[in-house]
């Protein structure tokens, strides 16, 4: 590994860049100096990488809405007591539990050969197994034209490409269509089920699980699984050759009814206008496979870390610093709607709202959505920032992250730290997301960038409201 250019270096960089916009008035001086002091403080901090092992080894895998969920927030309250939150809460909320259960997928014809595959969320179970020809379709688009009822007593499976690495995770949304809706086309068709290709970037024979889309207030009724990417590479093959190619399939993974789930929020209280929230979070929830340590341990351990760090100071930040542990993202967002309907009538005092949920790499670009004067404090506190190899992105980007979508589309500006998604789809969603993947140098750069930036939002006095 080559040594990070932005450890040991920050101080002296940071009066370099200081210099700089000297002309600006918006940051005084000292809330300056302080910046630079939570940044160096971080770099040295083992606190984050600690949050993460704690919560991935002492709770383990955590489902949204399973006993395991409930034991994070019960992790959650002690850690905000036992790092000195003014304010430590769970905001209860139901939801419908599905559960993975067991599956099974093992090619028949024309050789015997099990799959790696994995049930995806809201997937109904095949009640005994199912023995099915396979149809091949070579993307999303091929299985959507697909007639009504031309796949009955079929299994369908949906290929499609690799996604390519990158940093900003291209790619993604478009190749998750198969996943999100690949269902209702072969349900339509009359499949008995469909496998899709794992919807990531991995040539690991993991397979990549997430959550389907609704449609029409209706979840799939058919068993919905995907298969590792080699092993798509393999059917795909097999197609090209001319083979025709049976499965068997059997799964029981199933809804299980309403449970209840939770947020939990850490606030440290502000010292001149404690009703004005700098909202940051990550997400407490993870799929079950693995461990969920960059999705979304990682969240966790960055803006808890970063917000313990600004408690240290002598005085606390004018606006009220509060961290949501979001319950139940992966299946739906379910704990983000659930803040902003809790918090309907108090989100116009919401100043800023940001989540980190995109891994454990290091942070490369800031972006804003605020108001014109407001986009001047952001562009100062880019500078500040900008020592960690951090540099100044767009200033019109909506966003914040998933969980801040509800919030945002209410008027909730947002800010976000974009980090390097090299790596994320390898992992994301998969038995292979555990804590080892996280480099504690580059967890220690995220949040150096999330307590300078948050410290000087919440210590600041500029509205920054659309
Ligand atoms: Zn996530
Ligand atoms: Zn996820």
């Amino acid at each position: 590994m080559s040594f990070p250019h932005w450890l040991g270096s920050s101080l002296a960089l940071s009066v370099f860049s200081l210099s700089l916009f000297a002309q600006q008035p918006t940051i005084p001086q000292e809330q300056k100096e302080t910046a630079i002091k939570l940044m160096d403080s971080a770099l040295k901090s083992k606190l984050g990488f600690n949050i993460v092992e704690s919560l991935t080894t002492e709770v383990g895998p955590r489902l949204g809405g399973s006993e395991a969920e409930a034991r994070a927030r019960d992790w959650g309250l002690k850690l905000g007591n036992e790092l000195g939150f003014d304010k430590v809460s769970i905001e209860e909320f139901t939801m419908p539990f599905w559960d993975r259960g067991h599956l099974d997928v093992v090619l028949n014809t024309p050789y015997k050969q099990e799959l790696s595959a994995t049930a995806l969320g809201g997937a109904a179970p095949s009640e005994r197994e199912i023995k099915a020809p396979i149809v091949y379709f070579r993307n999303i688009h091929a299985l959507a034209e697909a007639k009504d009822g031309v796949l009955k007593g079929k299994i369908a499976f949906v290929d499609g490409d690799m996604m390519v690495k990158s940093q900003t995770g291209a790619g993604y949304g478009q190749a998750n269509q198969r996943r999100r809706v690949g269902w209702q086309h072969a349900q339509r068709a009359g499949a008995k089920a469909l496998m899709v290709r794992s919807v990531g970037s991995s040539s690991h024979r993991f397979p990549h699980t997430g959550m389907m889309s609704q449609h029409d207030n209706n979840w799939a009724e058919i068993p919905v699984v995907a298969i590792s990417n080699p092993d798509a590479d393999q059917l795909r093959r097999l197609h090209n050759l001319g083979e025709s190619l049976t499965v068997s399939l059997h799964s029981d993974s199933k809804w299980k009814g309403e449970v209840s789930s939770g947020n939990v929020i850490l606030d440290l209280i502000g010292s001149e206008k404690p009703e004005e929230i700098v909202l940051i979070g990550g997400h407490l929830d993870s799929w079950d496979l693995g461990t969920g340590a960059v999705d979304d341990g990682a969240g966790i351990g960055i803006t808890v870390a970063a917000a313990a760090l600004i408690s240290k100071l002598p005085k606390r930040p004018k606006r009220t610093i509060r961290v949501v542990m979001f319950g139940a993202e992966e299946v739906g967002l379910l704990g983000a709607f659930a803040y902003a309907k809790q918090h309907e009538g108090n989100l116009h005092n919401h100043v800023i709202a940001t989540e980190s949920d995109f891994g454990a790499q290091t942070i490369w670009q800031l972006v804003s959505d605020v108001n014109d004067d407001a986009t001047v404090l952001i562009d100062e506190i880019g500078k500040i920032i900008s020592p960690l190899g951090i540099v100044r992105g767009g200033s019109d980007v909506a966003g914040g992250g998933p969980d801040i979508i509800p919030m945002q589309q209410k008027g909730v500006p947002t800010i976000r730290l974009n980090q390097n998604g090299r790596d994320y789809f390898d992992l994301h969603h998969t038995p292979d997301d555990t804590l080892d993947k996280i480099e504690p140098d580059e967890l220690a750069q995220n949040i150096a960038a999330y307590a300078a930036t948050i410290y000087l939002i919440a210590d600041s006095d500029v509205d920054l409201k659309q």
